[in-house]
């Protein structure tokens, strides 16, 4: 079975070899060879790198595994995540398992509009300075339609503008300027920075000011992405725990991140660790998706939860993620990258917009997992087999010892390097 036999079910998986693994994504109708070899270890190279950032001397690697079970809006999707941290891949593949018995995922994303902000500064009235923007808009909404021939053509470019004015600040009274601006299939960051920079003078002129800032804000709330998943009640019971004990449990779980900041930075925390996979993964800007998670969590002016957890008419779980989700297909190091060109590839999406449901069904599945283990048994009984591994090979674990080292430290509860390097001293001393 290879990467063109359509489904992302693959029973086993796990347990298969490295070169198994590797082998089910085999060259084909979807991966061509190059893009099979940047998935599976051959990335970018130093010279690549050395066109994409300063003071180049090298590339930083980071495990990529591959989610299973994800079905969205009725497409099977084999989902690339890079990510350092164990459980995670697990995690949202054992969660799009349980999905898939309630017909997986569906999201939806909005237009693709981001937000450019000019601060407009020494303005003598900021009432006719707000009054003449709004008489000059088609003026400048055209001006802006020209910056970008590319987006122009694909149907993007200005939507809006939006005056928004800030009476009491340390440097006094001030407008801001906002840009919508719809980028297609971009993340957009540098088309909307050129589409603020080029205004800028046409701002002045119209207004009397100062235009000081023009740079995008990454509260990209234009750009919403939902997704929605329906566990079946059934799905829910495991080992001792009963279908209704870890619904209400989970419900119950999320109630304190909805209720309270500091449970909701670390609620918000495992959204991201299936967000963040993904967008790096995918070359995106992982940065820019952070800041406008957080931000967005804190609209209401209270930091709170990002998802919604709750029980439907039939006493199924049904969860739902909303968030800003400003990822791209094309532009900044998604076409430069070849592991995140072939991770497109595998996921065969189109559009920013696919790209975006994707990431944020992966990011619900990742909440459910984490909410999971933590309304049951705990967030450390499933981690610690792979963060065993991870500190035996600190230890001075290799090949064969990883394995035998990490099972007899989560056999012994003591998964801590110093004990790790006393087990592989005594073994070498037998
Ligand atoms: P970009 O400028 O590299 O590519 C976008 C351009 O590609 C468009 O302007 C358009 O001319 C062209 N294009 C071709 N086909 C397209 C299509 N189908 N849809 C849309 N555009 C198409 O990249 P970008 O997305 O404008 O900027 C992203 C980069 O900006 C990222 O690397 C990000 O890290 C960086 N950045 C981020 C911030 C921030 O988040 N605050 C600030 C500055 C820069």
């Amino acid at each position: 079975m290879n990467s063109q036999t359509g489904t992302s079910r693959r029973p086993g998986f796990y347990n298969l070899n490295l070169a198994e693994r590797q082998h089910q994504l085999a060259p084909g109708d979807l991966l061509s060879l190059e893009e099979f070899a940047a998935l599976t270890g051959e990335g970018l190279t130093v010279e690549q790198a050395d066109h994409m950032i300063e003071n180049v001397v090298g590339t930083h690697a980071l495990p990529l595994g591959i989610a299973l079970n994800f079905v969205v809006n009725e497409r099977e999707v084999l989902v690339p995540m890079a990510v350092e941290e164990p459980s995670v891949v697990a995690g949202a593949s054992f969660m799009a398992k349980l999905a898939r018995a309630g017909g997986g995922f569906h999201a939806s994303a909005d237009p693709p509009e981001m937000i450019g902000q000019m601060q407009l500064l020494e303005l003598d009235d900021l009432d006719a300075a707000r009054q003449a923007l709004d008489e000059a808009k088609a003026r400048l909404l055209a001006e802006a339609a020209e910056v970008d021939p590319v987006l122009k053509k694909l149907g993007g470019g200005p939507r809006d503008l939006e005056i928004r004015v800030f009476e009491e600040t340390p440097i006094g009274p001030f407008l801001a300027l906002h840009l919508i601006y719809d980028v297609r299939d971009a993340m957009g960051a540098n088309a909307v920075n050129t589409a603020c920079e080029r205004l800028a003078s046409l701002v002045e002129e119209i207004t009397g000011g100062r235009v000081h800032l023009r740079i995008l804000s990454n509260l990209a709330d234009r750009r919403l992405t939902r997704a929605s998943c329906t566990i079946p009640l059934s799905e829910l019971a495991f080992g001792d725990f009963e279908a209704e004990q870890v619904r209400d449990g989970i419900i119950e779980a999320w109630a304190f991140a909805a209720a309270d900041p500091y449970r909701a930075a670390t609620h918000n925390k495992g959204v991201m660790n299936g967000v963040d996979a993904v967008v790096i993964a995918t070359g995106n800007d992982w940065r820019a998706i952070e800041a406008g998670a957080h931000a967005y969590a804190a609209r209401q002016g209270r930091y709170t939860s990002l998802s919604t957890w709750r029980s439907d008419e039939n006493g199924d779980l049904v969860g739902e993620l909303e968030m800003p989700m400003a990822v791209g297909i094309v532009g900044g190091a998604t076409k430069v990258h070849p592991t995140a060109r072939a991770a497109l590839k595998l996921m065969g999406v189109s559009t920013a917009r696919q790209l975006a449901e994707i990431i944020v069904s992966v990011g619900l599945a990742q909440n459910l997992a984490a909410l999971r283990a933590l309304a049951t048994e705990g967030i450390q009984r499933g981690h610690m087999t792979l963060h065993a591994h991870q500190v035996a090979i600190a230890a001075g674990a290799s090949g064969e010892q990883v394995s035998r080292l990490a099972e007899q430290l989560v056999r012994e509860k003591t998964v801590r390097v110093d004990r790790a390097e006393q087990i592989l001293a005594e073994w070498n001393n037998e």
